[in-house]
C-alpha cells in the first residue's frame, strides 16, 4: 500500500510540475511578444523623429550661402544622423524578423555585382579612413545565386563597414569571391583589430560585442551581424567568422548556393580604391 501511495505522490509530483513548466513557458513567450512589440513600436517611433533631421541636413548641405564652419557642421550632423538611421533601420530589421514581417524578393544574382552594390554603399567610409579595397575574384566564372538585391547587399555592406571600422586607417580590406563545392563564397577580410578566439562564437549572437574594441565600436549596439547571419540564413546559406586573434585582422564569410556558374563575358573585374 505504502509504495502505491508513494507512486501516486511520485506521479501527481510531476503533473505538478508539468503543469509549472507549462505556464513559465506561456509567459515567457508572452514576455518574449511583448519584447518584440515594444522593439517594433520602439523603432518605428525613432524612424519617424529622425526622418525631418535627414531632410533638415540634406537642405542645410545643399544651401548655397553656407560658410565652411556651417558645412563642417553639417557635414558632422550628416554624418551622426546617418549612423543613427542605420542603427535605427537595423533595430526594425531585427523587430521584423522576429515577428516574422520581414519580406524577401528572391531573384537571380550576380555574386559579383551585388559586391560592387556593397561597396558603391561603403565608399564614403572606406575612403575617409583610407583603407585600399581590393578584389580577387578566384572563381574564373561568372556565379549566380538566388536572393533578394537589396538584402545581399545589406549583408555585404555590413561586413565592408565593419572591416572599414574596426581597423586603424590605411588597412586593407580584401574580397574574395570563389566557387566550392556548389557554393559562392565571398569573404571579406580586414587587416584590423581581430577577434580572440573565445570570442569568434558569439559575433553573431544578437547584442553582442567583443571587450576590448569599444575603441572602434563608434556606439555600434551588436545588431549588425546576428542580421547579417539571420538574413543569410533566410536565403539558404550560412556565414562564418575567423580571426588569428588580436591584432591580427579578421575574415567573415558568406557562403549561398550556386543556381548557376557560366562563363564571364569579359576579364575577371579588380577593383582597387
Ligand atoms: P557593432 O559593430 O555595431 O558592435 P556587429 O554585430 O556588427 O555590431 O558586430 C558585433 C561585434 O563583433 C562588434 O562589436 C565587434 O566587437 C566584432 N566585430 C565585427 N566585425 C569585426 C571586424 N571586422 N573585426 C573585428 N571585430 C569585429
Amino acid at each position: 500500500v505504502q509504495a502505491a501511495l508513494r507512486g501516486r505522490r511520485w506521479q501527481y509530483e510531476i503533473r505538478d510540475r508539468l503543469v509549472e513548466q507549462t505556464f513559465a513557458r506561456a509567459a515567457l513567450q508572452q514576455a518574449d511578444r511583448r519584447k518584440d512589440e515594444f522593439l517594433a513600436t520602439l523603432s518605428h517611433e525613432l524612424r519617424n523623429g529622425l526622418a525631418p533631421l535627414v531632410y533638415n541636413v540634406a537642405i542645410g548641405n545643399r544651401s548655397l550661402d553656407n560658410t565652411p564652419l556651417l558645412q563642417e557642421l553639417f557635414a558632422r550632423t550628416g554624418r551622426q544622423v546617418h549612423h543613427l538611421v542605420r542603427l535605427v533601420d537595423d533595430l526594425l530589421d531585427v523587430a521584423r524578423i522576429s515577428t516574422g514581417k520581414i519580406e524577401l524578393s528572391l531573384e537571380r544574382l550576380n555574386v559579383l555585382d551585388i559586391v560592387n552594390l556593397a561597396l558603391d554603399a561603403c565608399r564614403a567610409e572606406v575612403q575617409r579612413k583610407r583603407h585600399r579595397f581590393v578584389i580577387v575574384e578566384e572563381c574564373g566564372t561568372d556565379l549566380v545565386v538566388r536572393g533578394d538585391r537589396v538584402r545581399l547587399t545589406q549583408v555585404l555592406s555590413n561586413l565592408l563597414s565593419n572591416a572599414a571600422k574596426y581597423m586603424d586607417a590605411g588597412g586593407t580590406i580584401t574580397v574574395r569571391v570563389a566557387h566550392d563545392a556548389g557554393q559562392a563564397v565571398v569573404e571579406v577580410s580586414d587587416t584590423g583589430v581581430g577577434i580572440p578566439r573565445e570570442s569568434l562564437h558569439k559575433v553573431f549572437d544578437l547584442f553582442s560585442q567583443v571587450r576590448n574594441q569599444q575603441a572602434y565600436s563608434q556606439g555600434g549596439l551588436g545588431i549588425g551581424l546576428s542580421l547579417v547571419k539571420q538574413l543569410v540564413e533566410m536565403q539558404g546559406g550560412s556565414v562564418s567568422a575567423a580571426s588569428d586573434g588580436p591584432g591580427r585582422g579578421s575574415t567573415f564569410a558568406v557562403r549561398l548556393p550556386v543556381v548557376e556558374a557560366a562563363e564571364p563575358a569579359a576579364a575577371a573585374p579588380v577593383a582597387d580604391g
